[in-house]
């Protein structure tokens, strides 16, 4: 089966049938008719998948749903079973890649077909582990703003310098003083009234469509991994789990390791990405803790168990071998990927900046690039050259001064 090359025609046909709602379907498909009073009788999903029925058709036993598809023209999707889902999931976004949701789908819409796969689909994407760390949630957390809450002495600090200006038209101290300190209080008034003015209007500008759904005290986070330098692979999130142990307002949480070892810390609420969608959940406030002891402080994975169907590569008869190729309708080997879990560049100096710290440059060596004549090649010959003169030089001084000395004790003896 082309589709997916682990499993045969026959597997799919067989998968197909023994389904619960494909089997029903395969009937109505089969006998080519299907009437109002038929439907009425049928279950959800069999409804559901029906209301295509125009578009179904059999090939050679196995179930298909024709589309006219943008790029590839007339094709066939092949409609997945429930036993196939989890399958066609994983090959489809985990082995290729991780892609987003269009993409996933757009694979998925050329090869095959159920009932829910944009939802199943749209699911899958916002529950894998590797996309949730990699990427940034959609829509993006725009918490209101607000001022950060310093933990410990020193924590936050700013600063502001003002220098007392001389006044030009009064040499006199005292009045010069007095005159600096009216002004002073009026400026720092009107300052005030400016700055809280002009604090509101951008405060209201910043909240306009923020996302300032709180998280609820226990659940489990991940933190904003700040990457210095060219970050384009990196994930977004650290893999290490946290867990919200208080919440201040102007959306500063207080956060401590999942497992409830080490201090307290306060983040904003823009460092910080909720796993709430995960199956990682932690429990409410009042089993915190309960919860650090447990082993990972309540980060609780779900595994998923892989398919329980065997997985057959057959290598068919000659006979069967056509009928391959006549129900194949689009190869759709997924790409291989050994370790899907991490994305990685072939180059080899993949992430390493040549000047990360914009060094000045040799003039010498920039010129040996700009003029493809000189070759870098030929100033380490050079360098060898110095440094060989330099050892000769080196041995010829020393000799000398050898010789004077010797010459400098005999003409003192
Ligand atoms: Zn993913």
């Amino acid at each position: 089966m082309s589709t997916f090359p682990e499993y045969t025609a026959d597997k799919i046909k067989q998968l197909q049938s023994s389904d619960n709602v494909l089997s029903v379907v395969l009937n109505f498909v089969e006998q080519g008719k299907l009437t109002t009073q038929m439907l009425t009788k049928q279950t959800k999903p069999v409804k559901k998948l029906l209301r295509k029925f125009d578009s179904l058709v059999i090939d050679n036993g196995i179930l298909y749903r024709k589309i006219n598809d943008i790029e590839c023209g007339e094709c066939k999707q092949l409609v997945i079973p429930e036993t196939l889902k989890h399958y066609a999931l994983e090959t489809l976004h985990n082995l290729s890649g991780h892609q987003g949701t269009e993409r996933t789908l757009a694979l998925m819409h050329k090869r095959c077909y159920w009932s829910d796969m944009v939802n199943d689909v749209k699911h899958w994407i916002k529950t894998c582990e590797r996309c949730l760390v990699a990427k940034n949630p959609l829509p993006k957390v725009r918490p209101s703003m607000g001022s950060l809450i310093a933990c410990k002495p020193l924590d936050i600090l700013a600063m502001d310098f003002t220098v007392l200006e001389k006044s030009s038209d009064d040499p006199d101290l005292d009045n010069y003083l007095a005159n600096h300190q009216k002004q002073m209080t009026e400026s720092l008034k009107t300052a005030n009234e400016n700055i809280h003015k002009k604090a509101s209007e951008r405060q209201e500008i910043m909240n306009r469509g923020t996302d300032n759904k709180p998280i609820e005290i226990g659940s489990n986070i991940l933190l904003k991994k700040h990457v210095q330098g060219r970050n384009k692979m990196q994930d977004n999130w650290h893999p290490t789990p946290y867990r919200v142990v208080h919440r201040f307002k102007d959306n500063v949480y207080g956060i401590q390791l999942a497992d409830g070892s080490g201090p307290v810390r306060n983040v904003t609420r823009r460092e910080i990405c909720d796993t709430g969608k995960l199956d990682m959940m932690q429990n409410s406030s009042s089993d915190i803790t309960e919860d650090s002891n447990s082993s990972f402080g309540g980060w609780n994975v779900t595994i998923v168990d892989p398919i329980p169907l065997p997985i057959q590569i057959e290598h068919q008869e000659s006979g069967e071998d056509e009928q391959d190729i006549t129900t194949a309708s689009i190869d759709m080997t997924p790409p291989v990927d050994d370790d899907n879990s991490i994305r990685r560049s072939k180059r080899t100096n993949a992430g390493k900046h040549s000047n990360p710290f914009n060094l000045p440059k040799s003039v010498l060596l920039k010129e040996a690039s700009v003029h493809g004549n000189i070759e870098p090649v030929k100033f380490e010959q050079l360098g060898e050259a110095i440094a060989a003169l330099g050892t000769s030089l080196g041995q010829s001084l020393g000799q000398t001064l050898q010789e004077g000395w010797l010459k400098h004790n005999m003409s003192n003896n």
